[in-house]
């Protein structure tokens, strides 16, 4: 089967990281280009935390990596998080789940997850919570929005967040930091922009509600193609894979099933 032309392109643009040298080079890079957004919006650059994502990325690259210096690395499935953890664990890495977390998965998130972004239920909240009261852990986790409403199956709807942030606090394992965000895949920036635009906005009227409910009010958001818009609209954090480690054989519908 031949390539469709987006698939040429991604690969163009994101080669593959397979020394410390390219690693190296491509956070560098992404960096800079951080740091040049947050300029633009008058940030602190500072206050924007690179995660890199490596997800499908196989264990031998992955220890390349962590050689280069990457001590945190994002996995959007946990089965593979768990057996990356595992094959690492002579190794200074820790691990963020960033994708949606079935509760019967909750055990192995709680045994060794550093945090979790894609908090978007309460039964999710109350398995994870139990897990960790258990193992006498604690839990850093966003609550993630559907900002792209019809868009994506993932994510509360908006109008669910506050109750939902009220909610939280009787689990007590689970430190609430902010809100995450998948904006809508699409060429249009100014549709991205806007998913960006309802998450900013809607930590604004969390904190004015009750800043005890949010933590910080950070703000995950932006990956590969979009985290540039994601810094000028007040990302603290943009989880960023290809532009990192390469392009990914499989489209980004494999992760992010429409609804
Ligand atoms: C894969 C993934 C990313 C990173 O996407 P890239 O295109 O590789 O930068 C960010 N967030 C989530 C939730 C992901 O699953």
């Amino acid at each position: 089967m031949s390539k469709s032309v987006d698939e040429e392109n991604t690969s163009a643009r994101y080669p593959t990281a397979t020394t410390v040298a390219d690693f190296r080079a491509n956070v560098a890079a992404v960096r800079a280009r951080i740091d040049a957004a947050a300029d633009r919006a008058g940030r602190d650059a500072a206050s924007v935390r690179l995660l890199p994502v490596s997800k499908t990325v196989p264990t031998e690259r992955l220890r390349i990596a962590i050689d280069s210096g990457l001590r945190l690395l994002g996995e959007n499935k946990v089965q593979e998080a768990v057996r990356k953890h595992r094959e690492t664990e002579d190794l200074d890495v820790s691990w963020a789940i960033i994708g949606h977390l079935q509760t019967n998965k909750a055990r192995d998130v709680a045994a060794f997850a550093h945090e979790f972004q894609a908090l978007d239920r309460l039964r999710v909240a109350e398995a994870l919570d139990r897990r960790l009261q258990a193992a006498g852990r604690g839990l850093d986790v966003f609550v993630q929005v559907n900002t792209s409403a019809e868009d994506s199956k993932f994510g509360m709807p908006p109008a669910e967040l506050s109750g939902f942030l009220k909610a939280l606090p009787v689990y007590s394992s689970l430190r609430v930091r902010g809100l995450m965000t998948l904006a809508i895949l699409t060429p249009d920036e100014t549709r991205v922009r806007a998913c960006f635009r309802v998450l900013r906005e809607l930590r604004d009227r969390a904190k004015a509600d009750d800043p005890d409910l949010i933590g910080d009010g950070e703000l995950s958001m932006g990956m590969s193609g979009d985290y540039e818009i994601a810094v000028e609209e007040g990302a603290t954090c943009v989880r960023v894979g290809q532009a990192i480690f390469g392009a990914r054989a499989l489209p980004d519908s494999y992760y992010w099933p429409e609804g």
